[in-house]
């Protein structure tokens, strides 16, 4: 009974007051992945073209330290040239940009991207599918017992 309060406390936690929907867990294990294969998102969606990268140069330095590295069909494909070869770790590491600390964050699956599959870091729903499910056909089952 304790561990259902336990789970129950964490999840209202991380849903009502941190506003999350995914639990991460897991910690970086150093691969590089995300520093060596980044898709840029603008207001209009990821970056096709060059020069849209060199606007958003002007709006953040981070940008500035992207090289583009390839194309497919998402978009322009950079890495990051702060990004030491060797061992796989950031020259600027004490002085990198929010953005770098704050990855990855569960806010990159609702603007359509997705983990390095490296990646050290663990997501899981703080609502499971299936209980979403279940309130949906018992919202549903309610609603047509009031048309009845
Ligand atoms: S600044 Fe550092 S952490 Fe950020 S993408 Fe470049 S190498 Fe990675
Ligand atoms: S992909 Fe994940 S594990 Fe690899 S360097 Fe980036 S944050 Fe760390």
């Amino acid at each position: 009974m304790f561990k259902n309060f336990k789970k129950n406390l964490k999840k209202f936690y991380w849903s009502k007051i941190l506003r999350k929907k995914y639990y991460r867990t897991g910690k970086c294990n150093c691969c590089g992945s995300c520093c060596r294969k980044i898709y840029v998102q603008s207001a209009r969606g990821v970056i096709k073209d060059k020069d849209e990268l060199e606007k958003l140069k002007l709006l953040h330095r981070f940008y500035t330290y992207l090289n583009v590295i390839g194309e497919d069909e998402i978009g322009l494909i950079f890495e990051c040239t702060k990004l030491d070869p060797e061992t796989n770790l950031c020259k600027i590491h004490d002085d990198r940009p929010d953005i770098c600390r704050r990855y990855p964050q569960e806010e990159m699956f609702m603007m359509g991207g997705a983990q390095c599959e490296e990646c050290g870091f663990k997501f899981e729903p703080v609502i499971p599918f299936e209980e979403v499910l279940q309130k949906a056909i018992k919202k549903s089952g309610k609603k047509e017992k009031q048309k009845e």
